[in-house]
């Protein structure tokens, strides 16, 4: 028994059906004497729904204030329908969208970070056994402003909400039965893990797992929030994110991720002096596009080639900005490739492995797949290679670390 604080994501929430279900579950758990807070995102397809309104009329341009009070209106509709839903259960609930809770972020529109919470109100509620059923993704920033936390970005909603009321557990219900090997929809034999730790999940949650939003898992280490994804609809224990694996899960490798919204740019020619990186990412950094891998040849001769991705709706801007770059610094080409995916295999065993690089680019060769840029870290192996190819490449690579398998030391 404690306090739980439950996410229900898109598909949780997708019709009043699945509303009055999530309603049922909700009081499953009030029924064995938890406190439960609940936190929605938008029904599933509304948000996808919301921005391509807002890019039909205004295009790239349209202003990032107005599309956030546009895209936050998606959990308004879901907050009083699980509401409504619940009070005809007879369990009393009451709504509150984040301006009622003053959940405070940043200014920065359209990935806004949470800055505080006020728990009175939801303490007054919870006290009084009423349900509170808050909306996921919405902030307000000083002035008042409507602000939204990135797509996906309910899941941290609900853990900043759990580590301010210091909840016993954060429940993520969403439409896989936890945490899996990889994406259970690319691969038929992924296998859900019963733990993982935190590190591993916020590598793989930034490589393009969506299953967690990556600030969702970094402010659960950070508050020490037990953070547990599981079903919606099918009752199990889910996967808990954990502080240490023990010792039964210690496998090499943990999980392969994925993502496709990339874009590569290589800037070729380029003089190899001094400060020239900085060139050329600089007035990148400055317009706010963010960049990920970053690569410079070994210069011949004086001149060297600069590559580097970014996400793939940044990638025009990207191109324009470097017409003007490649001019001032007289660099030879620009080429840009947007149709390119990154795979990424994560795993805290990596440390202590030789060889699993060797692994992967083998694998790769084997599948013909050419590989188009390299990145590394203590656990985490990630490539560049074109997008046609991401399902093949994650496949192969789940079966070369034979991950389907469970793992036994
Ligand atoms: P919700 O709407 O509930 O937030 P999301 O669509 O954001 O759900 O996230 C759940 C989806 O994440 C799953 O349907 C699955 O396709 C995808 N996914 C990607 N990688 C993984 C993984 N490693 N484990 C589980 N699900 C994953
Ligand atoms: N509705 C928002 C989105 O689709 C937030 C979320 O689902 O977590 O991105
Ligand atoms: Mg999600």
């Amino acid at each position: 028994m404690g306090l739980i604080v439950q996410k229900y994501g898109g598909t949780s929430v997708g019709d009043t059906e699945r509303i009055t279900q999530v309603a049922e579950r909700v009081a499953s758990y009030l029924a064995k004497g938890h406190q439960v807070a609940v936190v929605v995102s938008a029904m599933s397809g509304e948000t996808n729904r919301l921005v391509a309104m807002g890019q039909e009329l205004g295009g790239g341009d349209a202003s990032r204030r107005e599309m956030d009070v546009l895209t936050a209106s998606g959990e308004q509709v879901t907050i009083a329908l699980l509401s409504i839903a619940l009070m005809q259960r007879g369990i009393a609930a009451q709504s509150f969208l984040a301006d009622q809770i003053a959940l405070r972020t940043d200014s920065q529109h359209g990935r806004a970070r949470i800055e505080s919470i006020e728990t009175e109100k939801l303490r007054a509620a919870l006290d009084q056994g009423i349900v509170p059923v808050v909306a996921g993704f919405q902030g307000v920033n000083e002035q008042g402003a409507i602000t939204t936390l990135g797509r996906g970005g309910s899941d941290t909603s609900a853990v900043a909400l759990a580590a301010a009321l210091s909840a016993d557990e954060c429940e993520i219900c969403t439409d896989v039965e936890g945490v899996y090997t990889t994406d259970p929809r690319i691969v038929e034999g992924a296998r859900r893990l019963q733990q993982i730790t935190f590190e591993e999940m916020l590598e793989l949650a930034s490589l393009g797992s969506k299953v967690l939003h990556p600030r969702s898992v970094e402010f659960a280490g950070r508050y020490r929030v037990p953070l547990r994804v599981m079903s919606t609809l099918v009752d199990g224990p889910g996967t808990l994110i954990t502080l240490e694996n023990d010792a039964m899960e210690q496998a090499v490798v943990s999980g392969i991720a994925h993502a496709v919204d990339e874009a590569k740019v290589t800037i070729s020619g380029v003089p190899d002096l001094p400060g020239i990186a900085s060139k050329i990412l600089g007035p990148v950094g400055a317009r706010n596009i963010e960049v990920d891998m970053i690569v410079q040849n070994a210069g011949i001769d004086g001149l060297t080639d600069f590559t580097f991705t970014v996400k793939r709706p940044d990638y025009k801007a990207t191109l324009a900005l470097l017409e003007s770059v490649a001019t001032e610094i007289g660099a030879r080409q620009i080429i840009g490739d947007n149709a390119i995916a990154k795979v990424s295999i994560v795993g805290v065993g990596m440390r202590s492995h030789a060889g699993v690089a060797t692994k992967v680019f083998d694998r790769l060769a084997a599948e013909n797949i050419n590989i188009l840029m390299i990145s590394t870290s203590e656990i985490k192996i990630s490539v560049v290679i074109a997008e046609r190819y991401v399902e093949l490449a994650v496949r192969a690579l789940h079966e070369a670390f034979e991950l389907a398998t469970e793992s036994v030391d």
